[in-house]
């Protein structure tokens, strides 16, 4: 059967998180890097999620590869669509949300979609359009320190609104609550003001599964990859496609095994601590990249002799006061390149040396590793932690990935992916 959803994620660990959850409910799930060579057609899966780097650069950068990532995915002959972002959003006044979500809209003749970054089991919910990371505002969880997005508004009508032409409106809890049919009502309701895009609430998998039955017949949706907890059984309900028992089977394949950290968040920085106590770990400082050191080949002669006695840790995550100090120093997008293209070179390396299974902490870190491995595809399996899956490159020498964006992922993140590695 023929791809039938058409997934364009904003980064790579997003599209790896959002195919997760299409997998953990039924659907055959492949993950792209950028728009491949290779017609969508020739990929044997349910949904493809073309995995973008677009969540920070120039919008009318993200809204260029956005469209042709659709134009690709139509070309295959998906039906329905989803533009993924960040469950924490991840998007300041200049950022690329509201345009992307906008321009597809357009391509797609789409009159109203909803936006729903809420994913209850990661503790991101949604009430009355206020944005909470666990028990907090989305402005006082960490995320208003962010390296590259700083959230500083929790009231995500707002953000969005300041993002986008359209009008903004707010489906809220109680309209969710009245059920599926309750809800479209209150989204056609909301057209009929003018609000072509509509934050929607959410504060548990109830919500996600009624919003994902109200907005079926919409051409697109947007949101982060919660709602995929309701969208496979609302296509199936639809006639759309057949739920699958071996949707998350992966070839095995073995070999040796390392972690590679660039992310800064909170969850990662306690990540790194515990798993350091047990394993040997190199840390990339910006400054000494900026002061001109190979901290990347220092770091691949430290790590060749130990790779085959134990699992090693390269990281430059580093706490917000030593982040606000490098980038004060060096800038925040010097600062933030330099730190990737040096863990880049150091994945590459450790894949020469025979490293076949990585785990990597941070959505762009992540974004920037699989690209410099040069892999297109991705066949997304297990979850190891909620949002986040082992995967295996798709055509090539197999290479097995467990790719985690910033905040998710528990305490032993790291031990427990190396112990259910493929
Ligand atoms: P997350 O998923 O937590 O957002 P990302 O990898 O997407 O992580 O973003 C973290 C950014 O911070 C990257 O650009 C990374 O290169 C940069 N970075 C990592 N470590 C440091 C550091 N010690 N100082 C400054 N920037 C850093």
């Amino acid at each position: 059967m023929s791809v039938v959803l058409g997934c364009i994620a904003d980064d790579f660990t997003g599209a790896s998180d959002l195919a997760g959850m299409l997998v953990r409910h039924g659907m055959r799930a492949v993950q792209t890097i950028g728009v491949p060579e290779q017609p969508a057609s020739a990929i044997d899966a349910d949904a493809i999620v073309v995995a973008l780097k677009s969540r920070t650069i120039a919008p009318e950068a993200a809204v260029e590869q956005s469209l042709a990532a659709l134009a690709w995915l139509q070309a295959g002959g998906a039906t329905r669509f989803y533009f993924k972002y960040c469950s924490t959003f991840d998007s300041t006044d200049a950022g690329n949300i509201g345009p992307v979500a906008e321009a597809l809209m357009d391509a797609l003749g789409a009159d109203q979609a909803i936006a729903c970054p809420a994913f209850p089991e990661n503790g991101r919910t949604v009430f009355k359009g206020y944005l909470f990371a666990g028990d907090v505002l989305l402005n006082e969880s960490g995320m208003q320190d962010h390296p590259l997005t700083p959230m500083t508004d929790p009231n995500l009508v707002r953000v969005l609104q300041r993002q986008s032409k359209r009008g903004v409106g707010l489906l809220d809890y109680r309209a969710i609550r009245g059920g599926a049919d309750a809800a479209r009502s209150r989204l056609d309701a909301l057209k009929a003001e003018g609000k072509g895009l509509v934050v929607a609430d959410a504060t548990d998998a109830d919500d996600l599964r009624t919003l994902a039955a109200a907005a079926v017949g919409q051409v697109l949706t947007t949101g982060g990859s919660g709602l995929a907890v309701g969208m496979p059984a609302a296509f199936a309900a639809a006639g759309l496609f057949t739920p699958q028992a071996a949707a998350a089977d992966l070839p095995a394949v073995g070999g040796l095994s390392a972690v590679i950290s660039g992310s800064c968040s909170r969850a990662t920085n306690e990540q790194v601590a515990i798993f350091q106590k047990d394993h040997p770990s190199f840390q990339i400082d910006p400054m000494a990249l900026a002061e001109g050191r190979d901290l990347a080949a220092e770091a691949l002669a430290w790590a060749e002799p130990k790779l085959a006695d134990r699992p090693v840790l390269i990281y430059a995550t580093a706490a917000p006061e030593a982040v606000r100090a490098a980038q004060a120093a060096i800038g925040r997008e010097a600062a933030g390149a330099m730190v990737e293209a040096a863990l880049a070179s150091i994945a590459l390396g450790l894949a020469a040396a025979g490293v076949r299974r990585l785990v990597v902490a941070g959505g762009e870190t992540s974004g920037a590793i699989v690209q410099a491995l040069g892999l297109e595809a991705l066949r997304i399996g297990k979850e190891i932690d909620p949002g986040v899956p082992w995967c295996v490159a798709v055509g090539r020498a197999p290479i097995a990935l467990a790719l985690k964006s910033g905040n998710f992922g528990a305490p032993d993140f790291f031990a427990k992916a190396l112990a259910t590695a493929p």
